[in-house]
């Protein structure tokens, strides 16, 4: 792989050329005190916008050009109207063993933000430590304290709108707007306190009661974040710029430069840094440090122990519809959220979390006057114990667009990962029925397919020890003190909840750190 990384690196015709905002002569093109975020997603937009803040003059590399087309209305608090667009690739890029594997991505200013719904549960404080029990390589370098801060940060950001109190394995998030279960669902809520479960509204990034957007979302990271940051002097954003490699110098020991393909021209060009942050969305950054080897790292930037592509983990996922048998429930205008099981009754790192919402999108309008039904969708992530063998390589003769090696993808669910989906269902219906609502779900369930779910994670881990994890405690990779990764393939277990915020979060804090030693040095 050194020698391909090597042939790679001498064929390419690399010029530095100025940036199409500034011109050759402003401070922000010759600067080589600027640091590269690479990726205009969730992850990226946060740490771009703290380091703009702290001061530090940024580069954004962003592949995509054209920020897909969407629309919203939203009134009296409901989406009334919505069009979502489809995300460009599925399975693009993904090859090998797992053909059932899927990959979801966009190219695009805003990456994924431009479909997601929205969902940005806090990750509770056992979530960081329940690994634990298992092995020391599933111990978190920080905790949920050292997080709140900038889940606070985030949540008005994304103008939550969601219950503002604490239930378990749940915290409370910084709410835009308050909402609360309807009716008979406070009387479930308390059979599912009783037996160690929360039940509450799921904290949505819907926005104000009342709007409307030329996105088919609430919140979107271009339009809510780039485009804003793009009138501060200190922010450049490239668009159409395909990250291909980060440069090690082995002489400072650092990565020096991050070299780019313009969409457009053809043309790569080599970007001087004196700090890189990395945020291309878990799989994409993952297949960047495998592709930017070199001799002091020929299998990928900063993998001195093997550890990159390695521990990948996602979200088993299943949908059924759930029927009540004899009773009703209000009609829920914001989906509910019941939690997992309390981490001292459950294996360790085997969770799962029910969202549950409307089973069509006739019922989901009928939710605009208070009313009653028997159906619901019920949609259940599990979680997956990161094992080595689960893992992202580069492929030995695919290529993608870029003449770069396309990612082999091999991930499995254990008989206990299942297991635990079935489990989680089971406990879904003993709640109900404890509150007075027997109910009934389908006998027979699809295995999930991996990648379906899209929230892959946990390729670039991070570990307080080298041995374990490639990022330390501030998303530093251990091998190359100036490099970030700020996206979900930082995580060290793969909890339950929707990744997003979290990984956000955990941006934000990076990029703060980052900004503070640079300004140090
Ligand atoms: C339909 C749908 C629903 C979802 N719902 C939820 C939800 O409710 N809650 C939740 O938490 N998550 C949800 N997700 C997942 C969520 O969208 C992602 O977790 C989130 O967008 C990840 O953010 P990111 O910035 O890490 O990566 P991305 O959003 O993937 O952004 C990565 C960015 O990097 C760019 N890029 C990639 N490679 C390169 C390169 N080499 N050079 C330059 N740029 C590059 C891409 O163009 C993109 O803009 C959903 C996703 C989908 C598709």
């Amino acid at each position: 792989m050194a020698a391909y990384h090597a042939r790679v690196a001498n064929r390419l015709p690399v010029v530095q050329v100025a940036s199409p905002r500034y011109g050759a002569n402003h401070p922000m093109t010759q600067d080589a005190k600027r640091v590269i975020v690479i990726g205009s997603g969730p992850s990226g937009a946060m740490a771009a916008l703290t380091l703009v803040e702290q001061g530090l003059p940024v580069t954004m590399l962003e592949s995509g050009r054209d920020v897909p087309d969407g629309f919203l209305i939203r009134a009296m608090g409901r989406n009334v109207f919505r069009r979502r667009p489809q995300p460009a690739d599925t399975n693009h890029d993904v090859k090998g063993a797992d053909a059932g594997a899927t990959w979801v991505q966009s190219l695009v200013p805003g990456g994924l933000s431009n479909y997601w719904v929205g969902a940005a549960p806090r990750f509770s404080p056992d979530d960081f430590h329940e690994g634990e029990r298992l092995h020391e390589r599933y111990r978190w370098p920080l905790d949920y304290a050292d997080l709140v801060p900038y889940y606070e940060r985030v949540e008005r950001l994304l103008r939550i709108v969601g219950d503002p109190h604490d239930v378990p394995n749940m915290p409370a998030p910084v709410v835009l707007q308050g909402r609360e279960l309807p009716g008979a669902w406070r009387k479930v809520a308390t059979y599912a306190a009783s037996v160690g479960h929360g039940l509450a509204p799921m904290p949505l990034a819907d926005g104000p009661n009342w709007m409307w957007a030329h996105t088919g979302v609430g919140f979107n990271s271009y339009t809510h974040v780039v485009r804003q940051l793009q009138r501060r002097p200190n922010f450049d954003l490239r668009v159409g710029a395909h990250a291909l490699r980060l440069e090690w110098d082995g002489h400072t020991r650092t990565v020096t430069s991050v070299v780019y393909r313009d969409r457009t021209s053809g043309c790569d060009t080599r970007l001087p840094a004196i700090a890189v942050v990395v945020a291309a969305g878990p799989l994409a950054s993952t297949k960047l440090l495998l592709n930017s080897g070199c001799s002091d790292f020929p299998d990928g930037l900063g993998n001195v122990e093997g550890l990159l592509g390695r521990y990948l983990h996602e979200h088993p996922r299943q949908w059924f519809p759930l029927e009540l048998q004899g009773g009703m429930l209000p009609r829920l205008a914001q989906a509910a959220y019941l939690t997992r099981s309390p981490a001292e009754e459950s294996t360790p790192l085997l969770g799962a979390g029910c969202t549950i919402g409307f089973v069509s999108t006739q019922d989901k309008l009928r939710s605009l006057m208070p009313s009653q039904t028997n159906r619901f969708g019920v949609l259940i992530f599990g979680t997956m114990v990161p094992i080595a063998e689960n893992q992202l390589r580069l492929h030995l003769s695919s290529r993608d667009e870029f003449g770069l090696p396309n990612l082999d993808v091999h991930i499995q669910y254990t008989p206990d990962e299942l297991q635990n989906m079935t489990a989680a269902r089971t406990k879904l219906t003993s709640v109900l029925a404890s509150a007075g609502y027997p109910c009934s779900v389908p006998k027979y369930m699809p295995d999930p397919v991996a990648g379906s779910s899209i929230h892959y994670g946990g390729t670039i881990r991070m570990h307080a020890a080298p041995h374990y994890g490639m990022l330390n405690a501030w998303n530093r990779l251990h091998a190359v003190a100036n490099v970030v990764v700020a996206d979900a393939s930082a995580f060290t277990t793969g909890v339950e909840k929707n990744p997003t915020l979290t990984a956000m979060a955990l941006a934000a804090r990076a990029s703060e750190r980052l900004a503070c030693d640079l300004r140090a040095a």
